[in-house]
């Protein structure tokens, strides 16, 4: 028989350490130390800890619920669903939200990208990507084209095929030898410095250019590589480097999950004539509701795949496609229109240019940037991802009630896109206390 549920705050934290494995989380410290959120609900920006208090989400729970949380479209969407149909595999069958769902995200798509494939996170959206790149090569008869190139710092996701073309080398040390082979090259470094962009241009161009008959992808965070430390590029690099893929017939594959559904200003971070060849989505694609991705492909590669049915994408995870998810996604793109997100969105985008850059001010600040809902501090001149600095401005954020999560020596804020104003002001002056505070006592 199991045991009666544990009710109060201490009783969850007890169990938890005795059988919960976190994840990115030393555990031994956690054990010791960690005195954790135990979240008990959630509502729009905040988030309520059974410790009787309430949060501001300043990271829209890793990035993913963009709407806020509770949205009451979206909890009555999925209730109705439930009620009708929670699942049903996608192999051989349909269901109307699937086939609907992949109909709308065409419609707000980059032009040209017309077939979806379903998964389930971030880091199956980009496995699928990775994977359709490869097999459109050997489809092709061209099995020698298998390599990948990605940029330093990139995250693409845990597995192993999407952590291969990540670039963070904490995460990737204790795998190497498991790792699809991929070449990492320097990123840009910042918005607006044109030399440092023509220097990571230059060294895209020269890997592609020598090794093209080997190369079946390129793999892009556009605009903003977020587990790296919010570092930044401009949208013209991103033309620069589709015309430059496109010229040797190298696939770009477009890694949106952090960045798509109006992350960094408009709909999609993909701002640059022509579309990618894949372009993957996840986290906002269900406003944090439901675990469900999705990988976007042209009409030139979805016909790669026709013909012999040895040259069909064998691939398919259970939930993909899932009829709960997918109404959701499709509750969620109404929303965003219903509500004009992205237009209220750039008031506050706003805010967080202003507020980031003021802090620039606070002694210890390295440096500010921003790019629509994202606000980002470095706080040591060469950041660490294993620096302590942001824990502890972290710790002062919670004790001021914010939820925050460092990325080592940077600290950020990706706040639901919908945050309501009052909440962001508030969200922005506590930020701004415990940098003081964090460098303060440095
Ligand atoms: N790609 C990017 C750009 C991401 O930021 C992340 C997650 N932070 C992933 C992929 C992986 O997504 P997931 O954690 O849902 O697998």
């Amino acid at each position: 028989m199991s045991a009666a549920p544990p009710r109060n705050r201490a009783d969850i934290v007890a169990v938890d350490k005795r059988h919960v494995w976190h994840p990115y989380t030393p555990m031994a410290r956690y054990i010791a130390e960690t005195d954790p959120f135990v979240i008990e609900r959630a509502s729009g920006a905040r988030l309520y800890d059974k410790d009787g208090r309430s949060y501001l989400d300043g990271n829209a729970s890793w990035w993913a619920a963009s709407l806020g949380h509770g949205h009451p479209r979206i909890v009555a969407a999925l209730v109705d669903q439930a009620r009708r149909l929670c699942h049903t595999s996608m192999a051989g069958v349909t269901h109307e939200e699937g086939a609907l769902l992949a109909e709308e995200l065409v419609g707000v798509a980059p032009q040209g990208l017309s077939r979806v494939f379903y998964s389930d996170d971030g880091s199956t959206a980009v496995e699928v990507g990775m994977k359709l790149a490869a097999q459109y090569w050997v489809n092709l008869g061209r099995p020698e084209k298998r390599r990948f190139v990605a940029l330093s710092g990139a995250f693409h996701g845990d597995t192993l095929g999407a952590m291969s073309v990540g670039g963070v080398e904490v995460f990737r040390r204790a795998f190497a030898g498991l790792l699809v082979d991929c070449i990492h090259v320097p990123p840009p470094e910042g918005l607006g410095d044109e030399a440092s962009h023509e220097r990571a241009f230059r060294a895209l161009e020269e890997v592609l250019s020598g090794g093209h008959a080997e190369i079946a992808a390129v793999v892009l965070e556009p605009r903003v590589q977020g587990a790296a430390g919010m570092r930044m590029h401009d949208a013209g690099h991103l033309a620069r480097l589709r015309a430059l893929t496109e010229g040797l017939g190298v696939l770009l594959v477009v890694d949106e999950v952090f960045t798509g559904y109006g992350r960094t200003g408009p709909f999609w971070a993909w701002d640059a004539p022509g579309c990618p060849d894949l372009l993957c989505t996840a986290k906002g694609f269900t406003a944090g509701t439901l675990p469900m991705a999705a990988t976007l492909a042209t009409e030139r590669i979805f016909e790669a795949f026709l013909g012999a049915p040895e040259r069909a994408f064998f691939h398919g995870h259970t939930f993909c496609g899932n009829p709960l998810g997918a109404r959701v996604a499709r509750e969620v793109l109404a929303i965003y229109r219903d509500e004009r997100i992205l237009e209220h969105a750039a008031p506050k985008a706003a805010r967080i240019a202003e507020s980031f850059h003021a802090m620039t001010a606070i002694p210890g600040v390295a440096r500010a940037r921003s790019l629509g809902m994202i606000g980002a501090l470095d706080l040591a001149a060469d950041p660490s991802y294993l620096g302590t600095v942001g824990q502890r401005l972290c710790a002062e954020a919670r004790r001021l009630g914010a939820y925050l999560r460092p990325l080592g020596d940077v600290v950020y804020i990706t706040p639901p896109i919908n945050i309501p104003d009052e909440d962001l002001e508030e969200l922005l002056s506590i930020v701004s206390a415990s940098v003081r505070f964090a460098l303060s006592s440095d």
